[in-house]
């Protein structure tokens, strides 16, 4: 089977022929239909996180079940499903107490299976897998505890962003804030993630919604995920606009879907005394922000963190199923192109040229 392999930071993947061992106990083999291109992908090619090498990557996709080793009883040949790409133990303290996306029960080192092999090869040498899944590929053997079943009505692309972008976009604000209906809510950044965050708030009731981004383009896309207000950052500074809308205090929520030192600073200075500010987008590991602690205790802000929008895979994936199917998630409008497995080089081109919502790679 193909598959897009990183050899190297800073070198394009390569799309070349692996060998692939079926799935062992606790295991499933997944046929895969369709994988998005994110930046959190991006962030290994260009060195930004440091990573076992050579790699799969993908992480945000969704495939058909093809078989499933011994003791499996979650999912079965033909089921549709989602990838997680966080673990799910279900025993860890973390499992236990409903923050499955913390779950540390498992000592498999990364990018491995649970018993700490390969199931992917390449002239004899073993291939790490993204996430312990890796999806750029046409198969997948992974952890069956990693794949979440959907409705079969769910078409394909859209399935596989809700691996991804959607459910931490949304989450953030429905799992991570809990924003409240009438809220007043700013996201910085509005990619994949960033327009997930617009459509959360949207969904949570918020009464004013502010999208900031550099490129115009995406502020066109915001409005359309439910943007009341946009602000090209390029053009105006974000925190004195955001103060002017919502009478000199600031917003009540705040979004970080870039990941930077300068994005950070500027959600902690939007929200107003007692404002919660959220970090969603994920920034290079080496990058840190200098908080100011006094502003801090005398405004009573909050600054928190999400991994995954916070969410349970097993719960809150079949709900943005169910909204998607009843209309009330857009997704269509995130899949502006697609790919062949063979161009994924070319989507990565575009995603950093902020040409489109989302790329996805199409495999039927
Ligand atoms: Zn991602
Ligand atoms: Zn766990």
């Amino acid at each position: 089977m193909k598959a897009a392999i990183l050899y190297e930071a800073n070198k394009p993947l390569q799309v070349v022929d692996v060998e692939q061992e079926g799935p062992k106990a606790g295991e499933a083999r997944v046929r895969v239909m369709a994988t998005g291109v994110c930046h959190s992908d991006w962030h290994i090619m260009n060195g930004d996180w440091a990573s076992p090498m050579p790699i799969v990557l993908g992480h945000e996709a969704a495939g058909l079940v093809e078989d499933v080793g011994a003791g499996v009883k979650t999912v079965g040949p033909g089921d549709h499903v989602i990838f997680s790409f966080r673990p799910h133990c279900g025993r860890c303290l973390f499992c236990s107490t409903g923050r499955t996306i913390l779950c540390d029960g498992h000592t498999a080192a990364r990018g491995m299976q649970l018993d700490d092999t390969f199931r992917l090869r390449r002239n004899g040498q073993g291939i790490y897998q993204m996430g312990r899944i890796g999806t750029f590929g046409e198969r997948v053997v992974c952890p069956a505890e990693m794949l979440v079943p959907m409705r079969k009505e769910m078409p394909w692309a859209q399935a596989a962003l809700l691996g991804c972008c959607v459910p931490t976009g949304v989450g953030a604000v429905t799992r991570c804030a809990q924003v409240e209906s009438g809220a007043a809510v700013v996201v910085i950044g509005c990619g994949g993630v960033g327009l997930n965050v617009v459509q959360g708030a949207r969904l949570a009731g918020a009464r004013m919604i502010v999208a900031c981004d550099l490129l115009d383009n995406k502020l066109v896309f915001a409005k359309e995920f439910g943007a009341t207000h946009t602000i090209n950052a390029a053009q105006a500074d974000v925190v004195e606009t955001v103060r002017g809308l919502t009478g000199g205090r600031g917003a009540d929520y705040a979004f970080d879907a870039i990941g930077s030192e300068k994005t950070t600073l500027q959600i902690i200075d939007a929200v107003r005394p007692g404002g919660t500010a959220v970090i969603v987008g994920m920034a290079p590991q080496a990058v840190r922000a200098p908080i100011n602690p006094y502003l801090m205790a005398v405004q009573e802000k909050v600054i928190k963190g999400t991994m995954y929008g916070s969410v349970r895979p097993n719960v809150d994936f079949p709900w943005l199923v169910d909204l998607y199917l009843d209309g009330r998630l857009k997704i269509d409008q995130l899949v502006s192109r697609t790919y062949r497995l063979g161009e994924i080089n070319e989507g990565f081109a575009a995603m950093r040229g902020g040409q489109v919502a989302r790329g996805v790679i199409t495999f039927s």
